[in-house]
């Protein structure tokens, strides 16, 4: 276990601009990836008529293993720097990825932004930026990708970084929070060192960058709240529910509920990054065994609490919501999918209560009859099935959700108030 500060890194874009790319690139450029791992998928990737291709490729077979559930700890990939000890919160390449995104984005401290230089802003860039900036992303670090592509030119540059500048204005996330650095990910270009080829650019290379992102804020003083990923069978320790401290702290010993599954347990043993440890803390992925809990009783979207102070379950909430794109308008009774933490609940919108003026924060209008594109708005929601979930001011890490439908992110938002079933 490294005792630098952890930061949790989103890497998001478009697809195809270059996401798993660059991720191998990082680890292999910080030797995260052992050299002989690299060379066996260079020789499959050969094989495969894809030579060339083995950063992507380690990436996908990461993902591949992660789906088999073959071992607990390749669901993140991890790196460190000088200054921290980096976990990438989710898994580009992977097929689901904008769905992994909701739930990683809302976990990730920072995010990497990747932009092709030759093909600019995109409707995912779109998307995951304005989830990012909703789900509470504090800086962003802007890759201008594929630049070996645009031939290194200065002016495609320029202009990526003006379309991505203006696009961060929109959704009003602070342009002083973002860098850009022009790179390229398959050539290794100001990654991890200032590249000849961009001799007009003397900023800082995307491991400098990453390096001096502000520390996270410290933990809040909230109780323990594990949302469960994933939970997995392991010969000689029994259920194995793997997932990431959002607050509190988890020691052995502890008597702890899953919620909304309403079981609980004392913890047996916790381990992390292949070791046993006493206790975890925020931002710690941890595998967990509860004396008395087996596979079917618990599952992927429970959230996981001190039995005394246990997670909260709505049955209704009221939320604050903006609308990002919805093909017509939201009117009461719409039932979309939500996607808050692991956990993904379809739930109807009750009420519209209040259209808020997005620019001032002041009640635009009470009661509107509908909602569109661009709109922010007070709803009251009630979840379809059981939805564990927490007032945003009181453990934010549990209070945001994005909104899904038609394979489209519609809606992203923060818990105001839950009124507990
Ligand atoms: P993702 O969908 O965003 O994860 O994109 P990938 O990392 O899978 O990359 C998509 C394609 O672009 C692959 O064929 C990569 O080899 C290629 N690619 C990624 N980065 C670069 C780059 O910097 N330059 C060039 N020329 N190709 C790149």
């Amino acid at each position: 276990m490294s005792d630098k500060p952890h930061q949790n890194l989103a890497v998001i874009g478009h697809v195809d601009h270059g996401k798993s790319t660059m991720v191998g690139r990082l680890l292999f450029e910080t030797g995260s990836v052992p050299e002989h791992v690299i060379e066996q998928h260079r020789e499959e990737a050969e094989e495969k008529g894809k030579g060339g291709f083995e950063f992507a490729y380690v990436m996908d077979n990461l993902a591949e293993e992660r789906e088999r559930g073959v071992t607990i700890d390749i669901a993140h990939q991890e790196f460190d720097t000088d200054e921290y000890y980096f976990t990438i919160v989710d898994c580009p390449g992977h097929r689901d990825f904008v769905k992994n995104m909701i739930t990683g984005a809302s976990q990730a401290d920072n995010a990497v932004l990747v932009v092709a230089a030759d093909d600019g802003v995109a409707p995912q860039t779109r998307e995951h930026v304005f989830l990012a900036r909703t789900l509470g992303i504090d800086e962003l670090i802007v890759a201008v990708n594929k630049m070996d592509v645009v031939d290194y030119s200065e002016d495609t540059y320029k202009q990526v970084v003006s379309d991505v500048t203006d696009l961060l204005k929109q959704v009003q996330f602070d342009t002083d929070d973002a860098s850009f650095i022009p790179t390229s990910a398959f050539e290794g270009d100001n990654v991890s060192e200032h590249s000849e080829n961009t001799p007009w650019y003397d900023g800082e290379t995307l491991l400098e960058s990453l390096n001096s992102l502000p520390e996270p804020q410290p933990p809040t003083d909230a109780p323990l709240r594990l949302p469960i990923q994933d939970v997995y069978t392991i010969s000689g320790i029994g259920t194995v529910p793997v997932g990431r401290i959002e607050t509190g702290t988890m020691n052995t010993g502890d008597n702890v509920s899953f919620q909304p599954s309403d079981v609980g347990g004392e913890v047996k043993t916790i381990e992390m990054h292949h070791e046993e440890v006493p206790s975890a803390e925020p931002g710690d992925n941890v595998g967990f065994n509860v004396r008395g809990i087996g596979k079917d009783d618990i599952r992927r979207g429970d959230v996981c609490g001190p039995a005394d102070d246990p997670p909260s379950v709505a049955e209704t909430f009221t939320a604050q919501v903006v609308v990002m794109q919805h093909p017509s308008v939201i009117t009461a009774g719409y039932t979309p999918v939500f996607h808050a933490h692991t956990a993904q609940v379809a739930c109807t919108i009750e009420s519209i209560d209040k259209k808020m003026d997005p620019s001032s924060g002041e009640v635009a209008e009470e009661n509107p009859d509908f909602i569109q594109s661009g709109d922010a708005a007070v709803v009251t929601v009630r979840p379809q099935k059981p939805l564990s979930i927490e007032p945003s001011s009181e453990i934010p890490e549990l209070g945001s959700f994005a909104v899904r439908d038609m394979g489209q992110t519609i809606a992203a938002g923060k818990v105001l108030d839950v009124n507990e079933a």
